[in-house]
Formats: structure tokens, C-alpha cells, sequence
């Protein structure tokens, strides 16, 4: 369980969380992809079971 403040920063500090807390706070590749920031418009590749990147302070968009 997080506090506000402590779920806030997770999407900023990814590598500091342990394997438990990084399965509940993000979502991996389901297949060879690329995905998408809307924020900063770009676009990057990851692998199946990667861990889909944060970009902007928000988890990048899979895209088909
Ligand atoms: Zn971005």
C-alpha cells in the first residue's frame, strides 16, 4: 500500500523500487513494440517482458 506522496514518486524513481513494488507499478511489454509518449511526442522500442518505460512522469503508450 502507498501513500499519495510515495505513489507519486514511484513514476519518477522506477529503479529505486524492489521487484515487488516495480510488478504493481508498472506494465511490461506483451510482445516486441514500440511505444509512445504523448506528451513529448516520441517513441521508443522495448521487448517482450520489458518493462514499458515512464516518460513525462506517465507510463508511454503501446502502440500497434
Ligand atoms: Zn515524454
Amino acid at each position: 500500500m502507498y501513500e499519495p506522496t510515495q505513489k507519486n514518486e514511484a513514476a519518477f524513481l522506477i529503479e529505486g523500487l524492489t521487484e515487488e513494488e516495480k510488478d504493481s507499478a508498472v506494465i511490461r511489454a506483451p510482445c516486441d513494440t514500440d511505444v509512445y509518449c504523448v506528451t513529448c511526442n516520441r517513441t521508443e522500442y522495448v521487448k517482450k517482458g520489458e518493462i514499458i518505460p515512464v516518460c513525462s512522469g506517465k507510463v508511454t503508450e503501446i502502440l500497434d
